[in-house]
């Protein structure tokens, strides 16, 4: 059984090359999209599926730098502190609350409806950063076979912290170890203010076991930075440089937004990535980013949870970079495809040339490849995402998720929203 997209507006994400043909998508992990220009002469059998795609664009996928599923149920949400003094006040008592409450059909109902967002906005796959202390092991499979139910690709990792006492430490740690065994991932870290020497430690022997890279928030806050100089006599990055942690091209440091000149040549001159996530920086008063001093090529972007829409974060990155930043259309337009690079760097599966959405974008201007970047930001936005296709599977066809039933998932996941805050009141009552 195959998929034919006929009669497309084929954009090679790289080149930005328009073609106009009909593509043939394999049904495999890590397949291939072939160019058919005479459909007559190939053999179809009434199994494969043909979609017309006349008037559409086709193009590939796309992935989600840092997301995290344990904010997915958070929308809507009693304030548990009125106004928060500030961030470090809100992470206290709210997230952190947030992500005690959490048990195991929480954890799935929260990765449903991240993977529902992901699906039906264009992305295929998704690097998430999960924390959930009171249900630690087993968490990763479940939001692994979750994505799979929906069709996601995946690269998960579980936030080490001492935060919570230093034997959820080592359960973070466990969680960390059985999942790398037999799936694709990475060690995460909640970031350095909350991780001892003890516990970085333990995190750097299981990086080198698994010849794997860490994912850590880094210098989201100056608290984090003071602390480090404070309690480590360094600053953040030097302290993940100490470990080793910037040699590995599987590294992702989370926003990277209090980060002095000779910080930005310790990461130029290193082979981890940043994930730039332009709309909870300002939400939570932070930042901004800056890239420069900054290595391009090495610069993607997430969501941080708050939502999942990467066409609504390249915006968002676009504009807020006019007054704080050196970015333009193109600039944003790698951030958004760096992923890409990220994945086929470190050959990570999930990311193959089945991976495509087809994007109903009924411009009223003329759409080229020399204006293609400007309709990106200004035009094209995840309404527009008609069918949506993973490992050459479509996962949505017409705005519908297919194999899953999107009303019993809400259905689910407002059940589980309910409990998760009435959860997050209790706690807070005894804290
Ligand atoms: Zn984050």
């Amino acid at each position: 059984m195959a998929l034919i997209l006929k009669n497309a507006t084929f954009i090679d994400w790289e080149s930005l090359k328009f073609t106009h043909t009909n593509l043939i998508v394999e049904q495999i992990n890590r397949g291939e999209a072939r160019f058919i220009r005479d459909l007559d002469k190939i053999n179809i059998s009434p199994e494969d599926e043909i979609i017309d795609c006349k008037g559409k664009i086709v193009t590939k996928s796309f992935g989600i730098g840092h997301i995290h599923v344990y904010s997915a149920l958070a929308r809507g949400m009693p304030l548990l502190v009125e106004k928060p003094a500030g961030f470090q006040e809100m992470l206290k008592k709210v997230w952190w609350v947030l992500n005690r409450a959490m048990d195991k059909d929480i954890i799935e109902a929260s990765a449903l409806a991240t993977a529902l967002a992901c699906a039906k906005s264009g992305t295929t796959f998704v690097v998430d950063h999960h924390s959930s202390p009171a249900f630690i092991s087993g968490s990763l499979d479940i939001i692994a076979n979750t994505f799979e139910k929906v069709g996601l690709n995946h690269l998960l990792c579980y936030e080490i912290t001492d935060r919570d006492g230093l034997d959820k430490a080592r359960q973070g740690l466990e969680e960390t170890n059985n999942y790398l065994n037999y799936r694709q991932g990475l060690v995460g870290m909640h970031a350095s203010f909350t991780v001892g020497e003890e516990t970085m430690k333990r995190v750097s022997e299981i990086v080198e076991k698994y010849n794997s890279g860490v994912h850590i928030h880094v210098a989201e806050t100056l608290y984090d930075q003071q602390y480090c100089l404070e309690n480590y006599n360094r600053r953040v990055l030097e302290r993940l440089n100490d470990y080793g942690f910037l040699n590995s091209s599987k590294t992702l440091l989370a926003h990277c937004l209090y980060i002095e000149e000779y910080e930005r040549e310790l990461l130029r001159n290193s082979f981890a990535y940043i994930v730039q996530n332009p709309e909870s920086n300002m939400k939570n008063r932070l930042g901004p980013f800056s890239s420069i001093g900054l290595d391009g090529d090495r610069l993607m972007l997430g969501t941080d949870g708050m939502h999942a829409d990467q066409l609504q974060s390249s915006k968002a990155a676009f504009l807020i970079g006019q007054a704080y930043d050196n970015i333009d259309f193109e600039s944003a337009y790698k951030r958004f495809r760096n992923i890409h690079k990220y994945i086929d760097k470190n050959d990570f599966d999930g990311d193959g040339k089945n991976n495509l959405v087809v994007i109903d974008y009924d411009s009223p201007t003329p759409v080229n490849r020399n204006n293609f970047l400007n309709h990106f930001i200004f035009g094209i936005k995840s309404d527009h995402i008609l069918h949506v296709i993973s490992n050459g599977k479509l996962i949505v066809k017409d705005r519908v998720l297919q194999g899953v039933d999107e009303e019993e998932i809400l259905g689910f996941t407002r059940e589980q929203a309910k409990r998760l805050w009435s959860r997050m009141k209790e706690i807070s009552k005894t804290d």
